[in-house]
């Protein structure tokens, strides 16, 4: 397969780096915009850009450093994310700002930085990471809700704007997948889930990364502006 660039953000663990491993697998060089390194080494193809992507200005000349570094993108995955759980009662400001920033706002940013990138080759493929949690919702997580909705809707609209062009646009909605995020769940709370989940268990990143794979590659090419649930049957 012929070589080609991916930019993701997150990527340090959990499902950005099983999105990696993935890319790297189909020839992929990757640049990945997070705070901290992968701790593997994972080679030459991939590329560590230090950054918060909570901090707007950050966001974008770290990017920009990225395209000028691939020259083409063919593919970019917005994948950092947070969660910051709470009933809205007692939810602060900055709990439900954080979220939306490093969410939602980090994915605005990456879109609106690369457009230019993207309308000017005419191709590309933006996968941006939601979840089933903004398709249903979900108590206690309100903010985090929002901006996983607030992805699905960015991303339609833009698939709208970019079609024209030969540039897609499709969310993941993953469910419940074992990383990081969910291990601050209890024991009794992910059996609980998993009585809720068809499939009755709970998903791996490498799931996430396949349904990527697919989105990212030309299998996916009559495909834009859709919402695909990873989740074992959770939201059907
Ligand atoms: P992890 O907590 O394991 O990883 C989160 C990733 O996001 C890390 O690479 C982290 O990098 C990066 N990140 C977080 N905050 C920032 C920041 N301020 N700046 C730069 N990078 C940041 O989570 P998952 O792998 O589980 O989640 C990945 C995506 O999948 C998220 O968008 C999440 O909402 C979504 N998702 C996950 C589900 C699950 O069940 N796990 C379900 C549905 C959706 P670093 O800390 O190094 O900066």
């Amino acid at each position: 397969m012929e070589k080609r660039n991916a930019i993701i953000t997150g990527g340090s663990r959990g499902i950005g780096l099983a999105i990696i491993k993935n890319l790297l697998a189909d020839n992929y060089e990757v640049w990945y915009l997070s705070r901290s390194e992968i701790e593997e080494d994972l080679g030459s193809m991939v590329h560590h850009i230090a950054c918060d992507v909570g901090d707007k200005e950050a966001l974008e000349s770290s990017l920009k450093i990225a395209v000028k570094e691939a020259g083409t993108v063919n593919v970019l995955v917005n994948n950092a994310g947070i969660t910051r759980d709470g009933l809205i009662m007692r939810m602060s400001n900055e709990n439900f700002e954080d979220v939306i920033n490093i969410n939602l706002t980090s994915t605005f940013i990456t879109c609106r930085t690369l457009s230019r990138t993207f309308l000017k080759q005419k191709f590309g493929s933006i996968i941006n990471i939601s979840s089933v949690v903004g398709v249903v919702g979900n108590g206690g997580q309100a903010n985090y809700a929002a901006s996983k909705a607030g992805i699905i809707g960015l991303s339609k609209s833009l698939a709208k704007e970019f079609a024209s062009r030969g540039v897609r646009v499709n969310c993941i909605a993953p469910g419940f997948i074992e990383t990081s995020m969910t291990d601050k769940l209890t024991e009794s709370q992910k059996e609980m889930i998993v009585e809720q989940i068809p499939l009755k268990k709970m998903g791996k990143p490498e799931m996430v990364a396949d349904c990527v794979k697919f989105l990212a590659s030309d299998a996916s090419s009559y495909i834009t502006g859709q919402v695909i649930c990873v989740d074992g049957g959770m939201v059907m």
